[in-house]
């Protein structure tokens, strides 16, 4: 065989981001999830779509397992997330396990999380520095240097409560990007913020986008799915309705759930 034939990684290059295979996630009699399959690529972004109560959170829950699904796998970067598979069986994997595995995979929600008790600074420097084997010097330097991205220079030392809501969600931003993940998931990053505040934070988030980053985000904002987003998923009660580029969805959705949503969000 030609040395050439193995010189590309071709099995590591492949692989999606995310998979996601039939989840389903009941809680007590109610179905929430109804069998969803998607996939996003390394470098894609992908806007998932949908209702209140159609399922979104629950899902992106799932991905870093916050959420026990019922039925179903998730892959992120092709390794099977919150269990270990033996034969036909699923283990769940140990606290430890799953911490480990979330380290790659940065969640930003719709309220903040900051600690309310800890400076800027410290809160994006914590987790580095106890997860990922960062030095002080190292997490402070990347810190400062995420703050810069974040357009927060000169916060170092503000606490939360002394920040807008908009520079609060930077925060979280940077926070998340601290752990240097591989995927960032975004649950309504926007929808707790006065409308003023809105642009500064999705402006990071473009940012993000055109440096590469692998994001799924969950959103009402709609001119920001048409101009970031390469994909749109439209969820509603619990399955995907409707996927594609993200022009031919909204331009030319092919379902009528997709098309009264679309109506309702203009
Ligand atoms: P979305 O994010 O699209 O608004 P969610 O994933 O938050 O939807 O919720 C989907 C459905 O699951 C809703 O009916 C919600 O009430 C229900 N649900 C979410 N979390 C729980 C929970 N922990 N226990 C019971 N029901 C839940
Ligand atoms: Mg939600």
């Amino acid at each position: 065989m030609s040395p050439l034939t193995n010189a590309q990684p071709v099995k590591a290059s492949v692989h999606p981001m995310v998979e996601a295979i039939d989840v389903r996630k009941s809680f007590g009699h109610l179905e929430v999830l109804k069998g969803i399959d998607l996939t996003v690529h390394k470098g894609e972004v992908v806007c998932l779509l949908g209702p209140s109560g159609s399922g979104k959170s629950t899902f992106l829950r799932c991905i870093n397992h916050l959420e026990r699904m019922t039925a179903g796998r998730i892959l992120v970067d092709g390794k099977l997330i919150g269990y270990h598979e033996r034969g036909d069986a699923l283990h769940e994997m140990t606290g430890r396990e799953l911490a480990i595995q979330r380290r790659d995979i940065g969640m930003v929600f719709q309220r903040f999380n900051l600690f309310a008790h800890q400076d800027v600074l410290t809160n994006i420097c914590q987790a580095p520095i106890l997860n990922r084997g960062r030095s002080r010097e190292q997490a402070l330097a990347r810190a400062r240097e995420l703050l810069r991205m974040v357009d927060l220079e000169g916060k170092d030392t503000a606490f939360p409560s002394q920040l807008s809501g908009g520079q609060q969600q930077r925060v979280a931003i940077a926070r998340a990007l601290a752990m240097d993940p591989k995927l960032m998931l975004f649950d309504e990053p926007t929808s707790a913020l006065d409308p003023e505040l809105v642009g500064e934070v999705l402006g990071v988030m473009r940012k993000l986008a055109e440096g590469g980053m692998t994001m799924l985000v969950v959103t009402h904002e709609m001119a920001f799915a048409r101009d970031v987003a390469d994909r749109v998923i439209f969820m509603d009660q619990g399955v995907v309705v409707e996927q594609g580029p993200t022009r031919e969805v909204l331009d030319n959705p092919r379902s009528e759930r997709t098309r009264a949503f679309l109506r309702r969000m203009h």
